[in-house]
C-alpha cells in the first residue's frame, strides 16, 4: 500500500480539517479551528467557543457586521468566557484522561495568540502549523525568547486555496477575508 509515487501532503490534509473544525465555532467575531495530530492521525480537534453546554457567543451578541455589534463589549466577554481553539483541543484531551503531546503537531487556522502559545509550549507540543498570520510584527521579545528556548517549530503555511475552500465548504465571506489577508501577507514578505 505504500506507494512512493503518491506524495501525500499531510499538512494540507490536516489544515483542511482545521478549517472544517472552525465551523463548530459560534463566536460572532472569529471562527478558529484546530486539529492536533500524532503520527498522521488526528487525536483532537477544537474551535473557539464558550465551555460545552454553556450559552454561546452568537446567542448573546449580534453578528460582527451588525451596527449594534459592540466590539469592546464582545472583546471583554470573549477574554473572560470564550476558550480559544488551541486550548479547547488540548483540554479535550485532558478531559479524556490526558495524552502525551510531545510528538504531536498542532494545526491552527490562525496564528496562536501568546497566551495559547505558552500553554502549547508547556504541554510540550514540538510543532505548530498555522494558515493565517494576523500580525507580521510577531510576538514580542519575551515570547520570541520563549520560542527560541523551547525550540518549538512554528510554521506559517498559507495552504488555503480555492480547492481547499470547496472541500471544506467554508463560509465564503470569511474565507475571502482570510485569503485576501494571506495574499497581502505574502506580498509583504516578498
Ligand atoms: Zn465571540
Ligand atoms: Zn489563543
Amino acid at each position: 500500500m505504500n506507494n512512493p509515487q503518491i506524495n501525500i501532503d499531510w499538512d494540507a490534509i490536516f489544515m483542511t480539517m482545521a478549517f472544517a473544525a472552525a465551523r463548530a465555532s459560534r463566536c460572532v467575531s472569529r471562527n478558529v479551528g484546530v486539529v492536533i495530530t500524532q503520527d498522521n492521525h488526528v487525536i483532537a480537534t477544537g474551535a473557539n467557543n464558550t465551555p460545552a453546554d454553556t450559552t454561546k457567543c452568537d446567542a448573546l451578541f449580534p453578528p460582527k457586521t451588525d451596527p449594534k455589534f459592540n466590539r469592546g463589549e464582545h472583546h471583554e466577554f470573549s477574554n473572560d468566557h470564550e476558550v480559544h481553539a488551541e486550548m479547547n483541543a488540548m483540554l479535550s484531551l485532558l478531559g479524556r484522561g490526558g495524552y502525551d503531546l510531545r510528538r504531536a503537531t498542532l494545526y491552527s487556522t490562525l496564528k496562536p495568540c501568546a497566551n495559547c502559545l505558552k500553554h502549547i509550549i508547556e504541554v510540550g507540543i514540538p510543532r505548530v502549523v498555522y494558515a493565517e498570520d494576523y500580525d507580521l510584527g510577531g510576538y514580542g521579545p519575551y515570547m520570541n525568547r520563549m520560542i527560541f528556548e523551547s525550540d518549538i517549530q512554528l510554521e506559517y503555511k498559507p495552504i488555503l486555496n480555492e480547492d481547499l475552500l470547496v472541500k471544506t465548504a467554508l463560509d465564503i465571506n470569511h474565507a475571502n477575508e482570510i485569503y485576501a489577508q494571506i495574499i497581502k501577507n505574502q506580498k509583504t514578505r516578498q
